[in-house]
C-alpha cells in the first residue's frame, strides 16, 4: 500500500456511522468525498471541483427551467451603499445582524460604508425604478447567480456559511394577481427540481409571520426532512407587495395612464439544498448521488488478476460504449486495488459501479452494482448499456419513492396538547396539527419544545382548535426543529 492508499483507506474508516453521529458523519462525507474543505477564513468554505461539479448540475437544472418560464440572467453589484439599504425599514432591521460592512477602501476611510449584500432586493429594487417607465416595461423577470455574505456565528459546510452560492430571481408586475402568480410559479420550480432531480421528498406552503422573509408580505417555502428529525429550508419564494416599490420608488405609467406602484417578488436557492441532498440520501458508506446530478453516473473498475491486458481493453471498450447513454468514467489505476477503488467510488457516490474481471470476460457478462441499495447483478455484455439506461432511472425513481415513505411515516398528525408536546418532544419529524396562527403561540412551542412552524399547510377544519393554546386554529401548520 502507498502512502497517499494507506492514508485514504484510514479516512474513509473514520467516517463514523452515519445513526451514531449525524454531525460528524456529514462533516466527514463532504471533506472526504472532495466536496468542500474548510478555507482559512472562519465560516467559509472552499468548493472542491468534485463538489463544483454537482452544484453546477444543480444550477443547470434551475437555470432551465427559470429560462422556460421567462427569466433572463443579469448580474449586479456585491456593494450596496449604506443609504441605500436603509429605506426599507423591515427588510433592514431582519439583516442587520447578519450584515458585513466594507468601512475602507485603498486606505481610505469610506464616506459611506458598503454592505456586501446579504441579498440584493435593494440595489435590483433601485435599477428596476430607473428601468420601469410603462405598464408595457413589465413584467421584468431577473434572475441573478451570484455569492452573498451573511455573518452568521455557527456555520456548518453547504448548511450554513458566511458566504455562500445562490441564485436570486427578482421580477416585478403590474397587478398583485401577476406577481401572486409568479410566487406560486417559482414554488412551483423548485418543488420540480427537488422531487425530481434530487429526489428529495418536500413539503410546500406559506410561512407563518415571525418566518418569513424580512420585507415581505408573504413568504412561501419548501422544507425537507433530515434524518435527525429536522426540517431543512431548501428554497423560498416571496410577496413582496409594493413594500419595496414604495422605498425604491418603482412606478410606472399604466394604461389608464395612472402613475402606479409595481408589485415585485424575489425568490432563491442555494447550495444548502446540496447539504439537504449529501444529509438526506447518504450512507455508513458515504455519499449517495442521484443520478441526475452525479458527476459520474457510472465507474467501470475492471479486475486484474489474472489477463491484464485483455481485461483492460475490454473495461475501455465497455466505457466507450457506455459514454453513449451516461456519464461514465473508467477506473483503469493498477496501483490501487479494486476493493480500495470500490470504497472510494462508494464514498464518492457514484450511482452505479461496473465490474469487469477475468471471470466475466469468459462468461461474457458485467457486474453492476447500484449505489444506493449496494445490490449486485450480473448482465449479459450485449444488454449492459440498455441495462444502464434503465438502472439509472430506476435508481433516480427509488430514491425519491424512499424519501416520500420516509417524509410520509415521520410526519405525525396530533391535535391535542399532550400529543403535541410530546411529538415534537420526540424530534422524530414533522408534527402537522391544527395552529391559532398567534406569534405568541408560536414563541411558547419554541420555548417548551424547540421546534416552530416550517410551513402552514391548508385552513384547519371548522371548529378545529390550536394544538397548543387551545384558541380557535386557522391553518394546519407543520411543526419541527430546524437546520
Ligand atoms: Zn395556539
Amino acid at each position: 500500500m502507498t502512502d497517499a492508499n494507506a492514508k485514504t483507506k484510514k479516512a474513509v474508516e473514520r467516517i463514523p456511522r452515519k445513526a451514531d453521529d449525524l454531525s460528524e458523519w456529514y462533516t466527514q462525507v463532504c471533506l472526504q468525498a472532495q466536496l468542500a474543505d474548510y478555507a482559512p477564513v472562519r465560516g467559509c468554505i472552499v468548493l472542491r471541483p468534485y463538489g463544483y461539479a454537482i452544484w453546477e448540475r444543480i444550477c443547470a437544472e434551475f437555470d432551465r427551467r427559470f429560462k422556460a418560464t421567462g427569466h433572463h440572467n443579469a448580474y449586479f453589484p456585491l456593494f450596496i451603499p449604506e443609504s441605500l439599504l436603509m429605506r426599507e425599514a423591515e427588510h433592514v432591521e431582519g439583516f442587520a445582524p447578519e450584515v458585513a460592512w466594507v468601512t475602507q477602501g485603498g486606505g481610505e476611510t469610506l464616506r459611506e460604508r458598503l454592505a456586501l449584500r446579504p441579498t440584493s432586493e435593494v440595489i435590483i429594487g433601485t435599477m428596476y425604478a430607473k428601468w420601469i417607465q410603462s405598464h408595457r416595461d413589465l413584467p421584468i423577470l431577473i434572475n441573478q447567480w451570484a455569492n452573498v455574505v451573511r455573518w452568521e456565528k455557527a456555520t456548518r459546510p453547504f448548511l450554513r456559511t458566511l458566504e455562500f452560492l445562490w441564485q436570486e430571481g427578482h421580477t416585478a408586475h403590474a397587478t398583485r394577481e401577476e406577481a401572486a402568480e409568479e410566487v406560486q410559479r417559482m414554488l412551483g420550480v423548485y418543488r420540480e427540481v427537488a422531487e425530481d432531480v434530487l429526489a428529495l421528498a418536500v413539503i410546500a406552503g406559506r410561512k407563518s409571520e415571525s418566518e418569513k422573509f424580512a420585507g415581505a408580505e408573504a413568504t412561501y417555502a419548501i422544507e425537507a426532512l433530515m434524518p435527525d428529525g429536522k426540517a431543512l429550508q431548501a428554497g423560498t419564494s416571496h410577496e413582496l407587495g409594493q413594500n419595496f416599490a414604495r422605498a425604491y420608488d418603482i412606478t410606472f405609467t399604466d394604461a389608464d395612464e395612472q402613475r402606479k406602484h409595481v408589485w415585485t417578488t424575489s425568490w432563491g436557492v442555494s447550495w444548502r439544498i446540496l447539504g439537504g441532498v449529501i444529509m438526506a440520501h447518504g450512507d455508513d458508506n458515504g455519499l449517495v448521488l442521484p443520478p441526475a446530478i452525479a458527476p459520474h453516473q457510472a465507474v467501470v473498475v475492471p479486475i486484474f488478476r489474472k489477463g491484464v491486458e485483455e481485461v483492460a481493453a475490454a473495461a475501455r471498450a465497455l466505457q466507450a460504449e457506455l459514454a453513449g447513454v451516461c456519464r461514465v468514467q473508467l477506473d483503469d489505476r493498477i496501483e490501487q486495488s479494486a476493493a480500495w477503488k470500490f470504497n472510494e467510488w462508494e464514498l464518492r457516490g457514484v450511482p452505479v459501479r461496473v465490474e469487469i474481471g477475468p471471470r466475466d470476460l469468459e462468461e461474457d457478462v458485467v457486474t453492476l452494482v447500484r449505489r444506493d441499495t449496494l445490490a449486485k447483478e450480473r448482465v449479459a455484455r450485449a444488454h449492459v448499456v440498455e441495462r444502464m439506461q434503465v438502472l439509472l432511472r430506476e435508481i433516480q425513481d427509488d430514491l425519491l419513492a424512499r424519501s416520500k415513505v420516509d417524509r410520509d411515516t415521520r410526519t405525525m398528525r396530533v391535535g391535542e396538547r399532550e400529543a403535541f408536546v410530546a411529538a415534537l418532544q420526540a424530534q422524530r419529524g414533522y408534527v402537522l396539527a391544527p395552529w391559532c396562527e398567534r406569534a405568541e403561540c408560536e414563541r411558547d412551542v419554541k420555548a417548551a419544545t424547540g421546534a416552530v412552524t416550517r410551513v402552514l399547510a391548508q385552513p384547519a377544519e371548522q371548529g378545529a382548535v390550536c394544538a397548543y393554546c387551545g384558541c380557535p386554529a386557522r391553518v394546519d401548520a407543520y411543526f419541527a426543529r430546524s437546520y
